[in-house]
């Protein structure tokens, strides 16, 4: 059998004459293990696979409160929130599912923005579907330029309020 993380593919042009085929399968032979119960994980945050813009954070965050930053660009974008596995892992700011990457979700906006992320490859295997890749980090030299579309260098505490003011006016 096979997964497709969601998102992956575009739909099929319904006028191509292919409909698909779906085909019952008997039931799997009894297995020794007993089901005693079933519980489903509570979700902690919303699905960001589905978002079209994620603005996601790194460790250039200094503190929790001001992850209002990114949340106002959040939303003067229309989008949701992501983060690095620091983020989530390490400093417990936001909730597991969040985390974007190689043990995180990997995600495929139309717009991600990378506030004070350096990069790594673990997080960018989790970014590399995204149509438009922009990020916003003080080090010119961090790897995140690599694979960005648009880049500020610049301190996230003093480029995402202006951008966040301008994208206010349209
Ligand atoms: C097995 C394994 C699996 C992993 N899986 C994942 C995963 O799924 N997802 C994931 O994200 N990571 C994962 N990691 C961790 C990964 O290797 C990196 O450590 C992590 O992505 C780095 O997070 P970061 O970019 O937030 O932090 P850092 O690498 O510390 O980068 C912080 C960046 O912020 C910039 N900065 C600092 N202050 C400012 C400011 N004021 N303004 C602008 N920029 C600023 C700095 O220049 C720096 O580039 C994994 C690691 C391992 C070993």
């Amino acid at each position: 059998m096979a997964t497709i993380p969601p998102r992956t593919f575009e739909p099929t042009a319904a006028e191509d004459g292919r409909n698909g085929h779906i085909r019952e399968l008997s039931a799997p032979p009894p297995s020794a293990v007993k089901v005693l119960e079933r519980k489903v994980k509570a979700r902690e945050a919303k699905n960001i696979n589905e978002a079209r813009v994620v603005v996601s954070v790194g460790r250039g965050i200094e503190k929790k409160e001001d992850l209002a930053i990114a949340r106002e660009l959040a939303d003067v974008l229309g989008g949701e929130i992501g983060c690095t596995r620091p983020i989530s892992e390490e400093m417990h700011w936001l909730p597991e599912e969040l985390c974007i990457g190689l043990s995180g979700v990997q995600i495929k906006p139309d717009l991600y923005v990378g506030l004070g992320i350096s990069g790594q490859i673990q997080h960018v295997t989790g970014i590399r579907n995204a149509r438009v890749i922009c990020a916003i980090n003080k080090d010119e030299n961090a790897p995140v330029f690599g694979v960005a579309d648009f880049g500020i260098v610049g301190d996230l505490y003093s480029v995402v309020p202006k951008l966040v003011q301008e994208l206010k006016k349209i």
